[in-house]
């Protein structure tokens, strides 16, 4: 499609351009229905069979167990991090987290609002630029679950694997890296993402529960924050955003017809590769990341000289590469490399860099 930029947008993130044409062309009339799917009720046939379809392509997608209830629910992962305290973790009990970087602190954060939390491993000393190995983790047997981070959008670290939790139930802020790869999701207790990073739409976050993790909150929670009022009334106690839900929908479909998730980490690992290859054959510039926990999904770099910057990334957005500069704490720049963004995005990137280098360096 013309006129289309290549989006390297940390969150919201690109989407997928025949997702984005598929809503186009159904926006006036859904399927010949004379209205858009933001126009239905969210209680009626129509949108019950799309929020239904949708769930079951992330259960394909992602073979999502049996025993697990997947819910559409809003406030994003920022909810999540007092909604996953509130309901798990009982009165006088204590939770472990993994501080890996900006998104676990907040997360840590969050949950020391309501209760105890232990921080059973951190990368503070090594500036988040590595992933305290797991034998050095100090965990608690009896801690109400484990709490990490699986990639760091900011800092561009992510766990190659899933951590072990022995029988503690282990829960994930998948926000930036969820569908970028198969995983096993019975080694979890409870997923969470905020849609907009490789979903869909703000608006959405999804969450996977095991079903013996449902019915923990303390009485007097609010309706809208315990797991199990919505597993219940299947995500629509109150109005579900709806068309999140849809577009997210067209999202897992379009995903299945690329080749499903394995098919996705073939695509994110070249891409990667394509980047990091590109950093390291320079000292113009740099990506902090030890490399055994290099993100896939966000590559952060910085120029040799940070007077550059700004020329750089003026440069960048004249030649239609956008939405490069670091997160504001960081600085430098940032390249997200979500499932959307095709591999030519990546190389038209890595020809830019080169081309500043050699007139710049
Ligand atoms: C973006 C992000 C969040 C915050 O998500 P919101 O939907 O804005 O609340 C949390 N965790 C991670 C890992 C993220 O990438």
């Amino acid at each position: 499609m013309s006129g289309r930029i290549y989006n390297f947008s940390a969150g919201p993130g690109v989407m997928p351009v025949p997702v984005l044409e598929r809503a186009a062309a159904e926006m006036l009339s859904w399927q010949g229905r004379g209205l858009s799917v933001m126009e239905m009720s969210h209680r009626g046939a129509e949108f019950i069979d799309i929020a239904q379809r949708a769930e079951a392509s992330l259960r394909a997608l992602m073979g999502i167990p049996d025993p697990y209830r997947v819910l559409f629910l809003q406030g994003g992962a920022t909810l999540q991090f007092a909604m996953v305290p509130l309901n798990l973790r009982a009165a006088g009990a204590s939770a472990d987290y993994v501080l890996t970087g900006q998104w676990s602190a907040k997360a840590i954060e969050e949950a020391r609002r309501g209760g105890a939390v232990r921080v059973v491993a951190s990368g503070e000393a090594a500036r988040y630029t590595a992933i305290p190995p797991r034998d050095q983790w100090d965990c608690d047997p009896s801690a109400a679950y484990l709490h990490y981070t699986s990639n760091e959008t900011i800092g561009g670290v992510q766990f190659a694997d899933v951590p072990d939790s022995g029988a503690v139930p282990l829960v994930c802020d998948m926000s930036s890296d969820i569908l970028s790869k198969p995983i096993d999701v019975s080694r979890f207790g409870l997923i969470y993402a905020g849609a907009q990073k490789n979903i869909g739409p703000a608006g959405l976050t999804v969450v996977i529960v095991r079903e013996d993790l449902l019915g923990r909150a303390p009485a007097g929670t609010a309706a809208m924050l315990d797991y199990k009022v919505q597993a219940a009334s299947g995500s629509m106690y109150n109005t579900p955003p709806t068309w999140a839900i849809y577009v997210a929908g067209l999202v897992f479909d379009w995903i299945a017809g690329q080749g499903g998730l394995a098919a996705m980490l073939r695509l994110n690992r070249e891409k990667a590769d394509v980047l990091y290859a590109a950093l390291d054959a320079t000292e113009f510039y740099r990506c902090p990341v030890s490399t055994a926990d290099r993100s896939l999904m966000n590559v952060p770099f910085t120029l040799r000289d940070a007077a550059l910057d700004a020329r750089f990334l003026a440069g960048a957005e004249a030649a239609g590469l956008a939405q490069l500069q670091g997160h504001r704490s960081v600085g430098g720049m940032r390249a997200s490399l979500y499932n959307a963004m095709p591999i030519k995005g990546v190389r038209a990137l890595v020809d830019y860099m080169r081309e500043f280098e050699r007139t710049h360096g």
